[in-house]
């Protein structure tokens, strides 16, 4: 029996070929060693998923889980997950948003869904306080993501219904399609079109069920306590209600670390036009709070004028304004705004469609690529002009550039050809997000060995853009990368918003982490087993990956950051060489209980972790 708290203690499990739901419960085993949210789904996902199946298989699944913190009044804890093996990395993939579609689902009765199979026809699932119904989803088939929502919240007559959809781009199995819930988006690793090859167009819940927790007043004086961190932090409390997370355009470009023209520089003159200060005298109108968060980071922005004039967007966020702003090589933050508006709706993950547009500039001005291939577009950096008719382009995969680019940067480089894989920036098949990774040596290890390539979420860059630690050297970054990996993959497992990473970290698991699942859930976990923990899941997905074929040959970076040192600004000359990776990966090995050789996890520190079963399977990899 299921004896724990927060959690609601089951999981809805939808087979699309049949039209068949079954309740399964979820054990304690499972949520004392792989806690929720990325912990749960990749242990669930290695279990069900045989290696080597197409990601856009029957064969696959989509599994989506709200944490145990979710809907409890844990500040910003409240996101949602999913996960898949996905079409861009070919491995394990996990992403989440803020928003209020988690505590919907779990007051509808679930923690979570698993999807498998895939359905004859256009359908969505609806939960309705418990029941679930497979519907009919052809007459919005064809439809953008936000009219989805608005078509479903009309059709099942009520505003309290919270809605994850898919736009055009995941039904095209556009490898970098998304999943999007209001104005929030479970962007990353092209999870919408796994969605899409199931024919599922939308997820709608709605419920009036309770969380229970186990002790109410020790929960009052946890929350006291962490609002209290919140209030005290400056991120938390100024920076993020005042500027969100835009406000990174100065911080990385005063440092030199700010991808400009597909990372040719990383120093943009003219970007004071895409700054958080100018974004919020321009289009801001005010601030928007994911569930129980008292942040506010989201930025309601209307365009008033102009040829974009009446967009409105929660957002663009930091990466947005990085992947069509800087790195198409214009500061028009209005033009960035629509573009991420038209991205969301057409269904896609903003930075790997902005950086694949960037692509494209630098192959174009390199004759790469021509007019031909561009039907009949001047793809130069600077024309802002083109970005919307490229993001629709890539979404419905029309002419050859929008079919080439809607495969991803990886392939599209793999395609072209000619020198292009020198400039292809991605690690694994995903796109880099907007932190250099040649100007901070332990993100570059974390972009190198993240198992999700490219993410700013497998390693992180505060601690070496703030200063927390010395950006200039590689000693001691193995560590340091490990350690912040097991505090991204906790808070990823609870599913605690990143954006509080000052709250919850920066750079380690702390008692703040742990004594909220402790809190909420009644598990009596120690700041050592929290750690241990995060470690077990870090390996679970590491020996995921390995079982696709993934072996430290992989954890690399572009050759642009490893030959082409930063040409200019405060961080000129800093670049990773093979030299410097190879030594940072053989300590993260080494630091991991990695083979030093292969990169797979030892038999050793499977088993101390509790990995017996993975240890064994791993064997024949070895
Ligand atoms: S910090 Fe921002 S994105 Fe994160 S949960 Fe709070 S409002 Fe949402």
């Amino acid at each position: 029996m299921f004896t724990y708290k927060g959690y609601i203690g089951k999981i809805l499990r939808v087979n699309l070929s049949r039209g068949t739901f079954h309740d399964e419960p979820l054990s304690n085993e499972l949520a004392e060693n792989f806690i929720g949210g990325a912990g749960m789904a990749a242990r669930i996902l290695y279990q069900e998923l045989k290696p080597g199946i197409d990601p856009f298989s029957e064969d696959n699944k989509l599994v989506m889980l709200a944490g145990p913190v979710a809907g409890t009044m844990v500040p910003a804890g409240s996101r949602m997950g999913a996960y898949s093996k996905s079409p861009q990395t070919n491995s394990f993939f996990h992403s989440s948003c803020g928003g209020h579609f988690a505590p919907e689902l779990k007051y509808a009765g679930y923690d979570g869904i698993i999807f498998e199979g895939k359905s004859p026809q256009p359908v969505y699932l609806f939960i309705d306080d418990g029941q679930p119904e497979l519907r009919d989803a052809r007459h919005l088939w064809g439809k953008k993501s936000y009219e989805t929502q608005e078509l479903l919240l009309e059709e099942l007559g009520s505003g309290e219904i919270q809605i994850a959809a898919i736009g055009p781009a995941a039904e095209h199995m556009v490898r970098f399609a998304g999943i999007f819930c209001g104005c929030r988006a479970l962007a990353r690793g092209g999870l919408g079109a796994v969605m899409g090859s199931k024919n599922v167009k939308a997820v709608a819940v709605r419920g009036y069920g309770s969380i229970e927790i186990p002790d109410y007043a020790r929960a009052e004086a946890y929350y006291k306590e962490i609002y209290a961190k919140f209030k005290a932090t400056p991120s938390t409390s100024q920076v993020l209600p005042t500027y969100g997370t835009p406000v990174l355009v100065n911080a990385n470009n005063s440092l030199g670390v700010f991808g400009y023209k597909n990372w040719q520089e990383e120093l943009y003159p003219d970007a004071q036009g895409l700054s958080g200060e100018v974004m919020k005298e321009k289009i801001v109108k005010r601030n928007k709070s994911c569930f129980a968060c008292p942040v506010g980071s989201g930025k309601y922005c209307v365009v008033g004028a102009g040829a974009y004039a009446g967009f409105i967007n929660e957002g663009p966020e930091y990466e947005d304004i990085f992947s069509f702003g800087s790195m198409c090589g214009h500061n028009d933050i209005e033009v960035v705004c629509a573009a991420e508006r038209f991205c969301d709706d057409m269904g896609m993950d903003a930075i790997e469609a902005g950086v694949a547009i960037a692509f494209a500039m630098e192959c174009f001005e390199k004759g790469l690529i021509t007019t031909k291939e561009t039907d009949g577009m001047e793809l130069r950096f600077g024309r802002a002009d083109l970005i919307l008719p490229m993001i629709e382009k890539m979404a419905l995969r029309q002419g050859f550039i929008g079919d080439l680019l809607a495969e991803g940067v990886k392939r599209a480089a793999e395609k072209i050809g000619q020198g292009s894989e020198f400039f292809a920036m991605h690690n694994k098949g995903l796109t880099f997000a907007g932190h250099s990774a040649r100007g901070m040596p332990g993100f570059a290890l974390g972009y190198a060995t993240g198992p999700r390539g490219g993410s700013h979420h497998d390693g992180r860059p505060t601690g070496e853009r703030t200063g927390l630690v010395k950006r200039e050297t590689i000693e001691g970054k193995a560590e340091y990368t490990a350690r912040i990996n097991h505090l991204n993959i906790l808070t990823d497992s609870m599913i605690l918003c990143h954006l509080a990473e000052a709250v919850w970290g920066p750079l380690d698991v702390t008692e703040t982490v742990v004594q909220a699942i402790n809190v909420v859930t009644g598990m009596d976990l120690s700041l050592e087993d929290g750690k241990k923990t995060a470690e077990r899941i870090w390996n679970q997905i590491r020996a995921f990956a390995v079982r696709e074929g993934y072996r430290r040959k992989d954890d690399k970076l572009p050759p642009r950051f490893m030959e082409e040192p930063i040409k200019d600004g405060p961080s000129k000359g800093m670049v990773i060489s093979r030299e410097m990776l190879d030594r940072m990966l053989d300590e993260y090995y080494a630091f991991r209980g990695w083979d030093k050789e292969t990169g797979i996890p030892t038999r050793e520190r499977l088993i101390s972790l509790g990995l017996e079963d993975v240890a064994e399977d791993m064997e024949q990899y070895r």
